[in-house]
C-alpha cells in the first residue's frame, strides 16, 4: 500500500487528488498540506473533498507528516514545488509533480534533483494524452518536411495563470524533436498586426481561455488539400487526478531520476 501526501490539497487538482487516492486500492492518504497560516488547518480531508469524513486532518507544515509518507503528489506553484523538492530529498521521499509553468531557471533547479530524489515530472497525467504525445511523434516523423503546417491549439478554464500550457508545449516539443526544430528557434507564440505569413517551419501555438474548460488540445497538420488534425479533451481533472496516483504507485519503486507519464506507462 503506498501512503500519498498532497500538498496543495485545497486546490481543483488537490481536491480530486483526495478522491482518486480513495478510489485506489493500492493507495491510501497519509496527509494532506495546505498554505502556511490557511484557515482549512485541522480540516478533514474528506469533508474537504466532499467524500465523506477520512480521520486525516489538513495541515500546514509538510516536514509534520513526511516521516509517515512514501511519495508526495504536487500540484501547486513552481517555487512551492522546488521547496518541496528540497524537502523530499532532505526525507529520501518520492514525489510526483504536476505543476506546469516553470521557467528555464526552475527546470534547471528541479533537473538537479534527479540524483537525489525519485521524481516524476509531467506537465499531464493523463494516459490519454501521453498516448497522444506517441501519435504526434509518429504523426510528425511521417509528414516530415513535406509542407505541413504544424499549429497547436489549447483551450483551458477561465482561472488558469500559465500560458501557453505545458501540455501543448509539451505537444509542440515532441513535435520539434521528431523534425528537428528546436521549439526556441521555431516556435511562435504571438502574432499580432502586420506580422506577414507564416514561415514554412515554423510551430505556431494559440491559447483560449474560457469558462471551465478543463482543458482541450489539438495539434494541426496542414497542407493544400488536407488536413490531419489530432485532439485530446479531458472532460474531467480526475484523468489527471487518476494518472498521477498511478505514477505515485509507479515511482515508490523506484530509485533516484527524473521520471515522465511516458516511463510510468511503458510507452
Ligand atoms: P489551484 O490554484 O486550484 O490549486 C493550487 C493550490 O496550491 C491552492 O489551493 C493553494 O492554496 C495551494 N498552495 C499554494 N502554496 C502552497 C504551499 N506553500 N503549501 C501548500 N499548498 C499551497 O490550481 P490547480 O488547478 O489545482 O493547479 C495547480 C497546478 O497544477 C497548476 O500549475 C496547473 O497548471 C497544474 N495542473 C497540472 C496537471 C497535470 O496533469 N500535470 C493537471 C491540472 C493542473
Amino acid at each position: 500500500m503506498t501512503r500519498i501526501a498532497i500538498v496543495g490539497v485545497a486546490g481543483r487538482m488537490g481536491r480530486t487528488l483526495v478522491n482518486a487516492v480513495q478510489q485506489d486500492a493500492g493507495a491510501t492518504l497519509a496527509g494532506g498540506v495546505v498554505e502556511p497560516g490557511s484557515s482549512l488547518v485541522g480540516t478533514d480531508l474528506g469533508e474537504l473533498a466532499g467524500v465523506g469524513r477520512l480521520d486525516v486532518t489538513a495541515v500546514d507544515s509538510l516536514e509534520a507528516i513526511l516521516d509517515d509518507v512514501d511519495v508526495l503528489i504536487d500540484f501547486t506553484s513552481p517555487q512551492v514545488t522546488l521547496a518541496n523538492l528540497a524537502a523530499c530529498a532532505a526525507y529520501g521521499k518520492a514525489i510526483v509533480i504536476g505543476t506546469t509553468g516553470l521557467d528555464d531557471e526552475q527546470l534547471a533547479e528541479l533537473d538537479g534533483y534527479r540524483d537525489r530524489v525519485p521524481m516524476v515530472f509531467a506537465p499531464n497525467m493523463s494516459v490519454g494524452v501521453n498516448l497522444t504525445l506517441k501519435l504526434l511523434e509518429t504523426a510528425a516523423k511521417a509528414l516530415g518536411d513535406e509542407g505541413y503546417d504544424i499549429e497547436v491549439i489549447e483551450s483551458h478554464h477561465r482561472h488558469k495563470v500559465d500560458a501557453p500550457s505545458g501540455t501543448a508545449l509539451k505537444m509542440g516539443e515532441v513535435v520539434a524533436d521528431a523534425l528537428e526544430r528546436p521549439l526556441k528557434e521555431y516556435g511562435v507564440f504571438e502574432r499580432v498586426g502586420q506580422c506577414g505569413p507564416r514561415s514554412d517551419r515554423e510551430i505556431g501555438f494559440a491559447t483560449v481561455r474560457a469558462g471551465d474548460i478543463v482543458g482541450e488540445h489539438t495539434v494541426m497538420f496542414a497542407t493544400e488539400g488536407e488536413r490531419i488534425e489530432i485532439t485530446h479533451k479531458a472532460s474531467s481533472r480526475m484523468t489527471f487526478a487518476k494518472g498521477a496516483v498511478r505514477a505515485a504507485r509507479w515511482v515508490a519503486g523506484q530509485g533516484n531520476g527524473r521520471y515522465s507519464m511516458q516511463d510510468v506507462l511503458g510507452l
